[in-house]
């Protein structure tokens, strides 16, 4: 008797233990390596999206054909989109969590496969400067694309998303002025993102770019900042980039006589 009283809370404990690793299995990087380079795919450009071009061409059944992992937006530019385990979220700008359903459409994503084999720990307090910088020592190319997926801890996490917009649609740097900010205090996620280099500037946006989504799917965006206290990263070479145009994509968008400038890339995406 005595025995089975101490068997009671160790089997509860260990079947917490799973359900916890379970869990963690779900919210974090980890896939199977398949020992394949996998390509990143995206529908439009990013010059196209800075013009004001929000009308979704590519429905998420269409874009999970190219990857599970990866982030972008939605028709209209209703919120941030984030991509894990095949699962695609859709932040809203009042800071709510949704699942997107396959129907929904979206005017600009990048996804891919993510299966990465090397892991790498993050031990000390970072800054997202820090964490850049510790990212740039794994990359072996300034020329190729590269996916990441950063799981920890965080002290801090502050995100953005941007409200459904109505057309005539204004310019992407415009629509941001009115984006709502979030700071996330003491809280565990991923990270999903990319590193694109200067040569594809026009196609995505040139260094880091980074999503958030908490383990507990209740909060995430666009990253802004953030302070990380410790974490993995995974990181993948992408050595094919697939650029999917919409037969729509011209027609929607607003006539622009010249690209848009450098300084206003950085102000509605860095
Ligand atoms: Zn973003």
């Amino acid at each position: 008797m005595r025995m089975k009283a101490w068997l009671r809370p160790v089997s509860l404990t260990a079947a917490l233990g799973l359900t916890l690793a379970a869990l963690v299995w779900n919210a974090g990087c980890t896939q199977p390596y398949s020992g394949k380079s996998s390509a990143e795919f995206q529908n439009a450009t990013i010059d196209a999206l800075l013009d004001g071009n929000y009308d979704g061409d590519m429905p998420f059944s269409e874009l999970k054909r190219h990857g599970d992992f990866g982030l972008g937006t939605f028709d209209h530019l209703d919120g941030e989109m984030v991509a894990l385990h095949g699962t695609f979220y859709q932040v809203t700008s009042d800071g709510h969590v949704h699942v997107a359903d396959d129907a929904m459409k979206s005017p600009f994503s990048a996804v891919t496969f993510f299966r990465s084999g090397t892991a790498r720990p993050l031990t000390a307090a970072a800054t997202y400067h820090d964490l850049q910088t510790a990212l740039d020592g794994m990359r072996q190319s300034d020329g190729r694309v590269f996916a990441f997926c950063v799981e920890g801890r965080f002290a801090h996490v502050r995100v953005r998303s941007v409200p459904r917009q109505k057309p005539p649609y204004r310019r992407l740097a415009e629509v941001t002025k009115e984006q709502t900010v979030f700071d996330l205090k003491d809280v565990s996620g991923t990270l999903v993102g990319f590193w694109f280099p200067e040569s594809l500037r026009h196609v995505n946006v040139p260094g880091y770019h980074f999503h958030f989504l908490t383990n507990d799917r209740t909060a995430g965006g666009h990253v802004l900042d953030l302070k990380m206290i410790d974490g993995t990263v995974r990181m993948q070479e992408l050595k094919v980039v697939k650029l999917a145009l919409g037969p729509h994509a011209p027609a929607t968008r607003p006539a622009q006589e010249t690209p848009p400038a450098a300084g206003e890339l950085d102000s509605a995406e860095k």
